[in-house]
């Protein structure tokens, strides 16, 4: 326990709710803002936005004994399903056997936490906007409107736990050394929709997250409890197979039945979906530093917004977390080293998730339909369950280990340089099971590696 204070979270999403339980749970005060209505009495109107938890984000849920309630709302998604153009269906699997990412509802995950936060004594306000914060004084401005007038809200700290348009960060781009970037992606993405069976059960494979890999583009889906598959299609704004080309119905159709053929009798509210919902935007936003003094820190995607290509934003805001949980163990009541130290750990890793998400779409919408690729995967598997103290495949360093994403990139940097020339060795499609191949990664690995 530390010396109580009363600290305000600006944000209720996922990173904001699970840092107020652990504040709380250290002995603090604990109010959480959101501009939003309460999330837990809006309606979802059957559609649900998910997203995938992996390794990081349960050790952050288990280290205070949440692993287990939210691990009940998940459904576990052992491998890829790929669908190839021509109607082809294969797999892949993501880990060893028994390792899994897991679906989540974000909406439902979301209402879950805040109904744990309150057990735990969190305070949360609804319905207010916080528009700015005095950094020496932790003080946050709120108010109806941006011009209208505003009250103060004096606290010892504030978390900008406020998302990738955080308002405590635009607070601290105004100081002076504070270095700031924010780069929009020439793709956007649409949701679109599988229903539930009339009996309630998926109308494909669950356990995978379905991608139908098209080079530029791809559409993926991912499972929901109530039967039901969120899609996203993935797509440039602008260009050949991009968003301004399916402006009619007529397009849309034709552009699915060439593209996306098995997706007829899956998608019946295609046309409805593609033209209500919206297309949306990603964006990468990178920032230092994240804190000031002992009053103010951003954490989750205030400080470290990504694509979502691997899975990991929300993971990587979970993991911010135990670091500063770790912190707050090591140097008790001095929250300047705290915040010194916690933005000093996290940021090379922040920056190494952004480099790795980027990549990965590469890796989704291409290579998981390329022969050369898929014949990698299957020599790393191979010779890490013959070696597995040597190699562990990048994807498993990312999503089923702990290792900082940092040291996960750089390695896995080195591990592709070793392939590149195992697959560059004459015949490897025929001999890639053999001693000599087997022989020629372990020279390499020591070469490289050490
Ligand atoms: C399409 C897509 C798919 C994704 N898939 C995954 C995935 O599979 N796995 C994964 O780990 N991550 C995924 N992510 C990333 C993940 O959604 C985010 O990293 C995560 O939601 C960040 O949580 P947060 O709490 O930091 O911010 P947010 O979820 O953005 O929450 C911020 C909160 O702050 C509130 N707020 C904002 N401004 C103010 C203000 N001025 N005053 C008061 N309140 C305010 C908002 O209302 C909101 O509730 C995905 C993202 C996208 C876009």
């Amino acid at each position: 326990m530390q010396n109580p204070k009363e600290i305000a979270v600006v944000g209720a999403g996922l990173v904001g709710t699970l840092l107020a339980i652990y504040l709380k749970k250290a002995g603090h005060i604990v109010h959480v803002y959101d501009r939003s209505p309460d999330i837990r009495t809006v309606e979802f109107s059957g559609r649900s936005i998910n997203l995938v938890m992996s390794n990081r984000g349960w050790k952050t849920l288990e280290d205070i004994g949440l692993e287990d309630e939210i691990r009940k709302i998940g459904i576990p998604v052992d491998k890829r399903g790929i669908h190839l153009k021509d109607g082809t269906f294969t797999t892949q699997n993501y880990g060893k056997e028994g390792e899994a990412i897991f679906s989540l509802s974000r909406g439902v995950l979301n209402r879950r936490m805040i109904d744990l936060a309150e057990e735990a004594g969190v305070k949360f306000m609804f319905n207010r906007k916080i528009w700015d914060v005095s950094l020496a004084t932790a003080t946050l401005y709120e108010g109806e409107t941006e011009q209208g007038e505003w009250s103060p809200l004096k606290y010892d700290m504030v978390f900008g736990a406020d998302g990738a348009f955080s308002r405590i960060r635009h607070r601290m781009q105004r100081q002076s050394m504070f270095d700031y970037s924010q780069e929009f992606m020439k793709l956007g993405y649409k949701e679109l929709h599988i229903p539930a069976n009339p009996d309630g059960t998926h109308k494909i494979d669950k356990n995978s997250l379905h991608i139908w890999p098209r080079g530029n583009f791809m559409l993926m889906a991912l499972s929901n409890l109530d039967g039901s598959f969120t899609c996203t299609l993935f797509m440039p704004f602008e260009g050949e197979n991009s968003f301004e080309q399916l402006k009619d119905e007529a397009t849309l159709v034709d552009f699915f039945a060439n593209y996306f053929s098995d997706t007829k009798e899956v998608i019946p509210d295609l046309v409805r979906d593609f033209f209500k919902n919206p297309t949306s935007y990603l964006a990468i936003m990178k920032c230092y530093p994240w804190t000031y003094e002992d009053k103010v820190a951003l954490i989750g995607d205030s400080s470290h917004a990504i694509v979502p290509f691997y899975g990991q934003g929300m993971n990587a805001g979970f993991e911010d977390i135990s670091v500063l949980n770790e912190m707050m163990n090591k140097y008790g009541d001095d929250w300047k080293t705290i915040f010194a130290e916690y933005q000093k750990s996290r940021k090379p890793n922040a920056d190494a998730i952004a480099e790795l998400s980027r990549r990965n779409f590469v890796e989704m919408s291409s290579k998981t339909a390329d022969e050369k690729f898929l014949l990698q995967k299957k020599i790393e598997k191979w010779f890490s369950d013959k070696h597995p103290d040597k190699w562990l495949p990048l994807y498993s360093r990312v999503t089923f280990s702990l290792q900082p994403y940092a040291e996960a990139l750089a390695i896995g940097d080195r591990q592709n340089e070793i392939m590149e020339e195992i697959l560059s060795m004459e015949h490897i499609e025929e001999n890639w099971q053999t001693e000599v191949v087997e022989h020629r990664i372990l020279s390499l690995l020591a070469e490289k590696m050490s």
